[in-house]
Order: C-alpha cells, then structure tokens, then sequence
C-alpha cells in the first residue's frame, strides 16, 4: 500500500487497521481485532451474528475478554500477554452469547502485522465454528490463511462479482477497490483468455469447489501481467457456496524466467537456433504427422566443408561468427513450418515438413530445396576483415512414416558422409546401402579394436639388400593373425583401420614393436648392424602426439635413432598440411625419411625439394614395366639420376627377377627389395636368414641367377 505522505504514522496505522478491518468484516469466518489495551478494535459481522448482536446495537470496544466465558477468558488472557502465538495454535473458547447460551469456537490468535510495514501492535482473533462439519471447517481455516497472507486477495459474492480485495490485490491490479466491487473477476482479463476460458473456470469452481491456473491480466494502467490465480469456494452449511475467494499472485517474473530457462534448454545459444534437444521433439512430431496426415517430411542434414581448418587458421571467433553466418541463411531461406537447428560443432539440419505423399517426389523435393541450401551456403562470407568462400554437405533422409528419430537421423548422417566422400559441396539422398556399409564398418572396426587387445597383430621382416645381396636393413610390414581367417595381408585390413580411425592405434603399436626390434638387434652381433624401415600412414603422422609418441618409443626401446626409416607415401606428403615442419621437427630425433611407392602419385620430383627425404622407393610397378618397356626404364634411370642429384638414396621395390636387378644396377641404383631375395617373412625366419652362414642373400649374384 503506497504510504500517503499526509497521513501521521498514527493515521497511518489506523488505515491500514480500517482496511484490514473492512476485508475480514465479510469473511465467512468470526474475525476481530484487539488493541494493545485488550479492547476490542473491530469485529466482524460473523461473529456479531455469532454472539447475536446486531452491528447498530452492539455495546462500543469492550474488553475482548468480556466476550467469553469464565474459563476461556483466562486462556485469552494468557494468549495476549504470553508472547504472540504463532496463529496456527488453536486456542479452544467459549462464547458468550447475548442469549446467555454459549457457543464453542476454535480461535487462532495472532499479532497484526503488516507486510511491508511489520507489527502494528494489537492483535487479531479469529474464530472457526466447532460445530460446523470438518470440511466446512477446512475451508473456513484455507479461507483464513488466504486472509493473511501478503498476496492479492479478492473476495467474491456467490455471483461472482468482487466484493472485497486486499491491499495487494488493488495494487497488482491498479484498481482502487470502489472499481472493484460489483464487477466481475473477468474485467481483470488481459483479453488474450476470453470468455470461454472464464466459463470454463467458473464451471469448475462451481462444481469442484476450487480452481487454479495460470491467468493474463490487465491493469488499470493497460499494462499486463502473467497470475497464478487460486480459486475456493466458502459453501454453508447445505454445501451451497457462500462466498469465493481469489488469490493472485504476481508470476511475471517468474514466467520471464522459465522462457530464459526454456530458451536456454532449447536453443543454441550461439545461433539462436534450436538446439538438438528441440529438433527431437520436432522430429518426433514429424514422424507422428506423417503417420497421420500421409505425407512425408525430410530431414536434411548440414555440415560445413573445412571448418576445422578455418576454426584452426582464422580462430575459434571467427569460427563462431561463420555459424551465425551459415544459421542466418538457412533461417532465411526456409519455409514457415520447417525447423532449421544447429545440432553441434558445425552440424545443421533443416527439417521440411508436408511433403508429397508419394516418396520418390518427396526426395525430389527435399532435394531440390537441398541444393537451394547449398548455393546459398556456397558462397563468400564475410568475416571481420577478411572474405572467404566455404561450402556444406548435404545429406537428405526422407521419412515416410516406417521410421524411428534416431534412423532418421543416422540416414541422414550416412547420406551426408557419403556427399563428403563425394567431394564436399554436394548433397546426397539416403540408400540402404548406405546403412548396410556403415554396419559393416562398424563390425570391422569392433573386430580390428579386439585383435589389438587380443595381440593378434604381427610384424613380418622383408630384407632390404646390397648390390651384393647383403642385407643392411629390413621393412617391417603388418600382418593380422585372424583366428579364422589365417595371415592376412595390410590390403585384407589397412582400409578399414583407415576409414574407422585405428590406424592410430595400430601405428602406435609397429612403432613401438619395430623400436623394440631394433633395440634388440643391437644386442647381437648378427643383426647389430641392421637398419629397420616402418611405414607410417597420413593419419598417424598427423596426430599432434605422434612426434612424443616416437621419441618415447625410441627411448623404451633403446632403440639408434638414425637406424629407423620412417616410409612415408606420396599422398601423405600432399595430404599433410605444412608437411615440411613436420618433418624438420623429427629431425632432430635422428630419424630417416623415405618416400614410399614413388612414380604412382604423379608427384614431380622438383615438388620434393626442401623436403627432408633420404631415401625414394621406386615403386614396384615401374620395376616390373622396366623390363619390357623402353619407356618404364627411362622413367627409372630418370629418377635414380635426379634422385641422385638431389642427394637421395634410391630403392628399388619389388625386385622379382635377376634381369630387374641387373637393369636397375645399370641404371645406377644401389639398393633393392623384394621376392628374389625375399618375402616378408616372421621374425626368427629373418633373424635366422641374417645369422645363418646359409644366408641365400650374401649368395654371389651368379649363383641366383
Ligand atoms: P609397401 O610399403 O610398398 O610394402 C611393400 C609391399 O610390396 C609389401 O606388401 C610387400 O609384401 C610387397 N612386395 C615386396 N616385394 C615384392 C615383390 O617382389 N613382388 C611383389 N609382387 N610384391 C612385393 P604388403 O606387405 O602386402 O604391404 C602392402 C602395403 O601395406 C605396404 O606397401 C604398405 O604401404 C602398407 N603397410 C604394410 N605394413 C604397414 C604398417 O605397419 N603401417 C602402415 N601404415 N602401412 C603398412
Ligand atoms: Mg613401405
Ligand atoms: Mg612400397
């Protein structure tokens, strides 16, 4: 209640007394005030009807003590002066009525109190019927406790219309009570409810005695606000309503902030859009309108090409300010009923609702809106200073109904990789084949994770020889040893350690084997000279760990550093970014670099320089070619002679007859590999070819021949 600034403190008291006093005197309950002095400051007309008194007869502020009995006079007494009850004690009395009958009530008694403006001395008594039925009672006591309580009150006639209102209630509302009274609960309507929803509520009050919810009122002032109106009915003692009362309170706030917690549980809050927690809810909907209505819906789903790299170069703000970007064009770009989410890191979808009902025109049309997205993705973006262009790959999954959320979003995944796999920048509809490889996948790779855990994993050893036959060195190749399978070659299992990602692991555990192996060769006299060669894949020699990684194996296995060749291919060499650095970087660890199947990647060799490489491998198939044609041959002699030049050393793979040797003997080339002095074999099998003085590789050229 806003404080007049005319008004003394006394006055003040005494007004807000009045208006509390006012509020009680229609109550269904008996009410009344006592001051300080133990007088009686006001009493209600229920419990002057109680006592029989008429309100013009009544004998002015008696002792309130004088109202009961003997015996309860000494219990209200005690009340007053024994510190203030809580309210909720109940305080049996009598009372004494004019008739000289009395009439047995229940009494709380507690100091009046004003919400903002604390004690105000006295205290009120209110008195509940003992002889009306329990329930009655109940509502009587709710009524009571609603009577007390700091949130807007309004007490209605049987008809509905107001006929009291508290403090707060005029305040919340803005309406002195003079506008209230007579007028029903629904002037208070922002209009945004109407008259159905207030039919509806007074149905129910009506027959249920009580009604709650959350309501949208208007002020006097034509502000709104969000209530949480609570609704009772007083019935007498035949059960017909006497009287209701409406508690309201102001929610606003507290609506604000369940949208601030609703926006942040289903929103991104990056791109402001829905976050992936809605888009199920949206998916699951579609799926249950397609089943519905029979028309399908789409799921399109969006990744951008190279983020990574522009997250990595340009920064994570710029990064995060190329998904707002990307959110804005597809929210422009889609229609009113579809839902464009962000799904995480830089995965959108966009979901097409109310499709054709036929399939096959569905995809046509998901489609076609799919390379719509595209071109507008597929364009410049501007970033603080600097323009860059950027495409996305699209995967459609088009759901007819005979889908579940989760498969229609794993369709949409797998058709959206394969538009990746397709080049990026492409959008691409889900096929069951799609699902079939990608179980396929993820059988091999469980497969390929067991036979790591379960060593099934070897190292065979190919010698690497001399002009003599002599062999310095050996290329450690990987085998699986399948339990049923039997010895598989790398191409059985290579491809899919590469596409599932285990090719890290794997590598990690050659490297360490082949370090290992060369420690131990240093042991004996036999193999103390050896050299060992270990092919590295891209992925592995990516990994920011891998540097580390090698040093540790290395040291673990006392392994000569300069006696480990790392083989590398030529699309590492062009898929690794600053492939350059890397490669200074490991230097210092004294490692050796080799070029791996050189001649197949159609790298020229002037692309090569800087490179830190020691060694080119001549690939196997220019070998073989050399023999029969002029051209293969030049191309060798080529580069053995550039090699040569660039200060490399050059092997010849795959070396299977005597005549390839003496060609590429002629050609200059000092080192080779393969059948004809052996095949990669197990590791005592090639301990044993070094050792024993049998050794067909130190035999004498002649005697091969
Ligand atoms: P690569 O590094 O070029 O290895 C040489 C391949 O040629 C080996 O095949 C070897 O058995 C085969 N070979 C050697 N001499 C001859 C010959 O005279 N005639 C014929 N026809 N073939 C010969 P393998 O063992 O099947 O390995 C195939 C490829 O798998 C390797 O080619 C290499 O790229 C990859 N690889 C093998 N082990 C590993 C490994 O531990 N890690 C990685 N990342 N790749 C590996
Ligand atoms: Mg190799
Ligand atoms: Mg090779």
């Amino acid at each position: 209640m806003p404080r007049d600034p005319e008004l003394s403190p006394a006055d003040l008291l005494s007004a807000l007394e009045a208006q509390r006093d006012e509020l009680f005197e229609q109550a269904p309950f008996g009410s009344c005030s006592i001051g300080p002095d133990g007088r009686l400051t006001s009493i209600n007309d229920m419990a002057l009807a109680w006592l029989g008194w008429n309100r013009n007869e009544w004998p002015s502020q008696p002792v309130a003590a004088g109202l009961f009995t003997p015996g309860s006079r000494q219990r209200l007494a005690a009340g007053l002066s024994g510190g203030t009850p809580s309210g909720s004690d109940e305080l049996p009395l009598d009372l004494l009525l004019r008739s000289g009958a009395t009439r047995p009530v229940s009494a709380q008694l507690s100091a009046l109190t004003h919400p903002g403006l604390g004690p105000m001395g006295g205290h009120r008594l209110l008195m509940f019927d003992n002889r009306v039925r329990q329930h009655e009672q109940v509502r009587q006591r709710m009524a009571a406790i609603s009577f007390d309580t700091p949130c807007g009150i309004c007490l209605m006639h049987a008809d509905g219309t107001m006929a009291q209102a508290n403090a707060a209630f005029t305040a919340l509302t803005g309406y002195p009570l003079e506008a209230l009274r007579g007028q029903p609960l629904q002037m208070l309507d922002s209009g945004r409810q109407g008259p159905a929803f207030y039919s509806a509520l007074w149905q129910e009050l009506r027959t249920q005695g009580r009604w709650q919810g959350e309501v949208h009122q208007r002020r006097r002032d034509n502000s709104c606000f969000n209530g949480w109106m609570n609704l009772s009915s007083i019935a007498d003692d035949q059960g017909r309503p006497l009287h209701y009362v409406a508690r309201l309170y102001d929610i606003t706030a507290y609506v604000s902030a369940q949208h601030e917690i609703d926006r942040l549980a289903f929103f991104d809050p990056l791109t402001q859009l829905p976050n992936r927690r809605l888009l199920l809810e949206r998916l699951e909907q579609a799926i249950g309108q397609t089943h519905s209505s029979g028309r399908c819906a789409a799921l399109l789903f969006i990744d951008i090409d190279h983020f990574k790299t522009i997250n990595d170069t340009r920064g994570h703000a710029a990064g995060d300010q190329l998904l707002v970007e990307v959110a804005q064009r597809l929210r422009q770009t889609a229609r009113t009923g579809d839902t464009v989410a962000r799904l995480g890191g830089d995965e959108f979808v966009s979901l097409l609702v109310d499709l054709d009902s036929h399939t096959e025109t569905a995809v046509a049309q998901a489609m076609k809106v799919g390379r719509k997205l595209l071109d507008v993705l597929d364009d410049c973006y501007q970033l603080g200073n600097y323009s860059f262009s950027t495409s996305a790959s699209m995967g459609v999954a088009v759901m007819d109904g005979s889908q579940s959320v989760s498969d229609v979003l794993q369709q949409a995944d797998l058709a959206m990789y394969d538009a990746k796999r397709a080049g990026r920048n492409e959008v691409r509809r889900f096929q069951p084949a799609m699902k079939l490889a990608a179980d396929e996948h993820l059988a091999i790779r469980e497969e390929l994770a067991q036979a790591l855990r379960r060593g099934e994993f070897e190292l065979h050893y190919q010698a690497q020889c001399d002009g003599q036959r002599r062999a310095f060195s050996a290329e450690a190749l990987l085998r699986w040893n399948h339990p049923t399978r039997g010895l598989l070659g790398p191409a059985h299992f290579l491809p899919s350690a590469e596409q599932t990602g285990l090719i890290a692991p794997i590598g990690r555990w050659v490297l360490e084997t082949a370090c290992r192996q060369l420690g131990r060769w240093a042991e004996h006299a036999p193999t103390r000279g050896l050299c060992l060669a270990v092919n590295v894949s891209a992925l592995q020699f990516r990994d920011v760990d891998f540097m580390d990684h090698l040093r540790e194996s290395l040291q673990r296995g006392h392994a000569d550093p300069t006696r480990l060749m790392l083989e590398l291919t030529e699309s590492t060499v062009h898929s690794v970014d600053d492939i350059r650095a890397q490669m200074l970087a490991l230097r210092p660890l004294g490692v050796q670099f080799a070029l791996d199947d050189f001649g197949v990647g159609y790298s020229s060799l002037a692309r090569l320089i800087g490179l830190p490489i020691d060694q080119l491998k001549i690939d196997r198939s220019f070998v073989q070619d050399m023999a029969h044609g002029v051209a293969a041959a030049v191309v060798v002699n080529t580069i053995i002679g550039m090699a040569d030049s660039l200060g490399m050393d050059v092997m010849a793979e795959g070396v299977e007859t005597p005549e390839q040797l003496k060609a590429l003997q002629a050609a200059g080339c000092l080192h080779f590999q393969g059948y004809l002095f052996s095949r990669p074999v197990p590791l005592a099998a090639f301990e044993s070819l070094v050792a024993s003085g049998a050794n067909p590789l130190v035999a004498p050229l002649s005697a091969a021949s």
